[in-house]
């Protein structure tokens, strides 16, 4: 009672005290999220070569596409969804797996929409189910109390997606259209039949390599008059063919041989 601890006037410090104990919380919640935050930022990704790659790869225009031909197709829910496995798989660490349970798929639906109570398994589960049907998700192995295994698809997989970057290329004709025939290098159709070709393994230190990590590399340099055609490019990771820069590919390879 008051007259206990001294009445009004050791409520009043205890109030002063009650207070600057609050301003001080406030100063360490900001403080938390300020760290938080920064955290979120450095959140190192899975794999470091990768993530150096990754303006150099395809991942800016596959991340175009995504935008352009999937999500137009989907559900907001489904989006949701798609978005979580597509940063958690290929833009992770270039692998289209990803093994994912539905609750961690609530948990990430849910955080990503404001009235969380909208979320519910049965949602979730109906949106896998519409992602598996358009294609883009199937199921790739067991179900263990981890999870499913999904193999994330990319649009130049999903057959509607297929159908509206045909229309779209249809509508480009004449000169342009035999342009982008003949370029190997920057149209991404033309780029995975020559990965294809050689088997997605680099040319020159024979490192099996992705669609996410593989690069192409002019066999005559294009400052010195080489085209982007189908036989002038072969397959490259990165670190071989910034290493080789312009120099002249014979060169490079011999170099590359009395090194190793
Ligand atoms: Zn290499």
């Amino acid at each position: 009672m008051p007259a206990v601890h001294g009445g009004k006037e050791f409520y009043n410090r205890l109030l002063l005290k009650i207070l600057r104990r609050k301003v001080i919380m406030k100063e360490k919640i900001a403080k938390i999220h300020e760290l938080l935050n920064e955290i979120e930022k450095e959140e190192p990704l899975e794999d470091i070569q990768f993530v150096k790659n990754f303006d150099a790869l395809e991942i800016p225009s596959i991340i175009c596409s995504v935008v352009d031909y999937l999500f137009p197709i989907l559900s907001p829910i489904e989006t949701t969804i798609y978005i979580y496995l597509f940063r958690h798989s290929i833009l992770a660490n270039g692998q289209q797996h990803l093994r994912v349970s539905v609750t961690t798929l609530i948990n990430a639906a849910s955080s990503h929409h404001k009235e969380k109570s909208n979320i519910s398994s049965k949602s979730v589960q109906k949106a896998l189910k519409g992602l598996e049907e358009i294609g883009a998700l199937t199921i790739d192995g067991e179900v263990t109390h981890d999870g499913t295994l999904y193999k994330v698809k990319l649009p130049d997989e999903i057959p509607t997606c297929q159908e509206r970057i045909k229309a779209i290329n249809i509508k480009i004709t004449g000169p342009i259209q035999e342009k982008r025939e003949l370029d190997f290098y920057n149209v991404t159709e033309n780029r995975l039949k020559v990965f294809e070709r050689d088997a997605y393994k680099c040319h020159y230190c024979k490192k099996q390599l992705t669609r996410f990590s593989a690069t192409l590399d002019h066999i005559q340099p294009v400052s010195k008059g080489g085209l982007n055609s189908f036989d002038n490019l072969t397959t490259s990771c990165l670190h071989c063919n910034s290493e080789r820069g312009n120099r002249p590919l014979m060169d490079f390879i011999i170099d590359k041989s009395t090194k190793s």
